[in-house]
């Protein structure tokens, strides 16, 4: 796995850092101050744009220190308003990353980022992970995800649910969460990143008390089961990673929830859900039920509403608190699981 050199930009900098080399090309440090917050709080990605900076400074930043290193390459807008970019970064590996607005006009979206190109956990059901593993996304690639998501629109929240497995590039993912919380203004409760849930990354995880709310894709209450659909996790039983769960409870105070992704004909029996209740019941966590969103590949089914909803009940009967997410951006390919890392179609 080979990593490319960073790109020297003004958003892989600190903001000091920052400062300190528009000073040098002849700007002042507030300039950088400023060019900073015209690309989180306008969304702009262009100094061009910046008027509020000198021409002829803006002219020597745009030669000398570009803003971002990814170019957007492609962009996909859904019926319902969900927009998919294409980002490719200088060594030419790209990622998707999806703005989602909310239901109420006018409150801000969910950016949707990607934390690697390509995943190593190979979820048979999942589009991402089809080729593997490529390379970890460095921390300004993962910032540049939330300037070009903040391009697009104002940003409500955040969630690390695209294409890689987070706890796998965890210094990475918080080193930008920080410029996130700082610079961007999304609180830790807005920011949720999910995961296969290694127990023992989870458990080092829980010991700093990160700032954001945790989520663990089960998608199956049985160890053989859940080691076919998340093959990284081979040998782990189910009840390690729920126990890392629980911990992660009682170090940060904070309720987790579990994914589930609803698999028709597969994991989405009532007996997988009575198992699955047993299994959470009397946990400090919730349940959010995804039907699965065709991928070409895969070959399994998208239950039909009942089903999803027998299997909430189930759960709720048992005093389980669970909700069915139906995925946005389905039909231009955004919805959870059919990010990838190649240009769709
Ligand atoms: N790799 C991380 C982040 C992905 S989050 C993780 O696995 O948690 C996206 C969620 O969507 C995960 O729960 C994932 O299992 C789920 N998902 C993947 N493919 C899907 C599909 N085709 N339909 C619905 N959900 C899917």
């Amino acid at each position: 796995m080979s990593q490319p050199e960073p790109a020297r930009t003004l958003f892989a900098l600190s903001p000091a850092e920052a400062e300190t080399a528009v000073v040098r090309l002849g700007g002042r440090a507030f300039h950088a101050r400023i060019a900073r917050r015209e690309a989180c709080a306008r969304g702009l990605l262009d100094y061009a744009a910046m008027t509020s900076l000198p021409a002829e400074l803006r002219a020597r930043l745009a030669a000398e220190l570009p803003l971002v290193s990814a170019r957007e390459t492609a962009r996909r807008t859904a019926r319902d308003g969900t927009v998919k970019l294409l980002l490719a970064f200088p060594d030419g590996r790209t990622v998707e990353t999806v703005w989602i607005p909310s239901r109420k006009s006018g409150t801000g979206a969910t950016l949707c980022v990607s934390t690697q190109v390509g995943c190593p956990v190979r979820c048979p059901f999942c589009a991402s992970g089809k080729d593997g593993l490529v390379r970890n996304l460095e921390w300004p690639e993962i910032v540049e995800q939330y300037l070009f998501g903040r391009a697009v629109g104002a940003l409500a929240r955040s969630v690390v649910m695209g294409i890689g497995e987070p706890l796998l590039n965890y210094a990475n993912l918080l080193r930008a969460l920080e410029f996130v919380r700082g610079e961007l203004g999304l609180g830790a409760r807005k920011i949720t990143v999910s995961t296969v849930g290694f127990p023992e990354r989870l458990e080092r995880a829980a010991a700093d008390d990160p700032a954001f709310q945790l989520a663990i894709s089960l998608h199956s209450p049985d160890d053989e089961q859940r080691w076919e659909l998340v093959p990284a996790m081979r040998g782990v039983p189910v009840e390690d990673v729920l126990a890392a769960g629980d911990r992660w409870f009682e170090r940060t105070g904070r309720e987790l929830t579990y994914e589930y992704v609803l698999l028709g004909g597969t994991n989405d029996s009532p007996g997988h859900a009575a198992r699955l209740a047993a299994r959470l019941r009397g946990r400090r966590a919730s349940v959010n039920l995804i039907p699965y969103n065709p991928v070409d590949e895969a070959g399994y089914a998208r239950p039909d509403a009942e089903t999803a909803e027998r299997f909430r009940r189930v759960l709720v009967d048992a005093g389980v608190v669970a909700t069915v997410r139906w995925s946005r951006g389905l039909e231009s390919d955004a919805a959870c699981g059919q990010l990838r890392i190649r240009a769709g179609k």
